[in-house]
């Protein structure tokens, strides 16, 4: 199995971990960085907080040195506290070493998958989507897509792309192409195609301007959900799809290659303690699906990672690494990009556990 330099991961399997910087609530209550990345290694070290109240336990604690420190190391650490920082890493930092690659294999003719977990306003939504000012990973992709199918054509490659946009919700799914469409669009499964989600809305792209138009229009009805909970956006996973179909030649001697990339922003995985959960509501049920989801995509990239050895992957355990099945494992390839709050200690120190199960 080919290694990255870091000899962690096998090369289908990546694993990225990225620190936003403080917010303007945790400046205020002074609010520490817990973090530390080193780029030579490629480590990233959490510490526990040295507040006052922690004070006697950390003292009580000295005779286990190392303890306070918890170290990870990842594929790539991405380092985006403060952008004044030596080793500070922009959105373009982001896309050169967790889009760029991954694009060049989509358009081999392979499926990549990119996964963005971390708890809420850890900065999922900013890694992918990003905003105006600053385009995540999904915007820069499609563009650099778009201006590579500019390049091609020129020399007789003709294209379809087309998008695709749902969201997994409590083991539903629902099309975000679709304003005003309920959770409850059927997953089936094709015996050649594998599982897929019925009558969902594919819309064909010809230039980034309509990619541009589909993401808004779909991130709208996402924050617009008819459940009519205004957090319901971070109980979800947004399943954004890139299907690239090339034709390439001419004559008898045309080949044609297909491939999907899909992008993909995770529910927060915040415990769901800290959810306002109540056992039996349905805030509990979607915590119990969320975690289901979450926690089976980490044993199945996890599984991935260990190269099969017969291990049996489990797909079918939650609709979404159902749904994804065709973009994980193979020749595909598959990014989880951990994203951590920089001051919180508990969740950032169970975003890099569970980054590191999944290597
Ligand atoms: P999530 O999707 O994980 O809930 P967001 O992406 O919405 O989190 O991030 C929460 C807030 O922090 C947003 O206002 C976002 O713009 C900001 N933020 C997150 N990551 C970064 C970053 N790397 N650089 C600058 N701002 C960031």
């Amino acid at each position: 199995i080919p290694t990255t330099m870091s000899g962690q991961t096998p090369a289908n399997v990546r694993v990225f971990v990225r620190a936003r910087p403080l917010n303007t609530r945790e400046l205020e209550r002074g609010a520490k960085c817990l973090l530390r990345m080193d780029p030579e290694t490629e480590t990233t070290h959490i510490s526990r907080p040295d507040d006052a109240d922690k004070g006697a336990a950390r003292s009580s604690k000295r005779a286990a040195p190392g303890e306070e420190i918890k170290s990870f190391v990842f594929d790539k650490s991405f380092w985006s506290v403060n952008p004044g920082d030596e080793h500070f890493i922009n959105q373009d930092g982001v896309y050169k070493h967790a889009g760029k690659d991954f694009l060049d294999h989509a358009m081999d003719g392979y499926n990549c998958c990119i996964f963005a977990y971390g708890q809420t306003g850890s900065g999922k939504s900013h890694t992918m989507m990003g905003n105006h000012t600053e385009p995540g990973l999904i915007p820069r992709l499609c563009g650099d897509l778009f201006a590579r199918i500019g390049k091609l054509t020129n020399k007789g490659r003709k294209f379809k792309i087309e998008v695709s946009y749902f969201e997994v919700y409590n083991e539903m799914v629902r099309d975000l192409l679709k304003p005003a469409s309920k959770h409850n669009l059927r997953v089936r499964e094709d015996p050649t195609k594998g599982p897929y989600v019925e009558d969902l809305t594919e819309l064909t792209a010809d230039t980034f301007d309509d990619v541009l138009r589909f993401m808004e229009m779909g991130s709208k009805t996402r924050t617009t959900a008819p459940t009519n909970m205004n957090d319901a956006s971070s109980r979800s996973h947004a399943v954004f799809t890139l299907s690239i179909a090339q034709l390439s030649g001419s004559g008898s001697a045309i080949t044609e290659k297909n491939s999907r990339f899909r992008l993909v922003d995770l529910a927060g995985s915040e415990r769901v303690a800290l959810t306002g959960a109540v056992a039996g509501g349905t805030r509990f049920r979607e915590g119990a699906n969320i975690n289901k989801s979450l926690t089976t995509l980490g044993r199945v990239i996890a599984g991935l990672a260990e190269d099969a050895k017969g291990a049996v992957i489990p797909y079918r355990d939650s609709v979404l690494t159902w749904l994804l099945k065709d973009s994980l494992g193979g020749n595909s390839r598959t990014a989880m990009i951990a994203c951590v709050s920089p001051s919180d200690y508990e969740e950032g120190l169970s975003t890099l556990r569970y980054a590191d199960q999944a290597k």
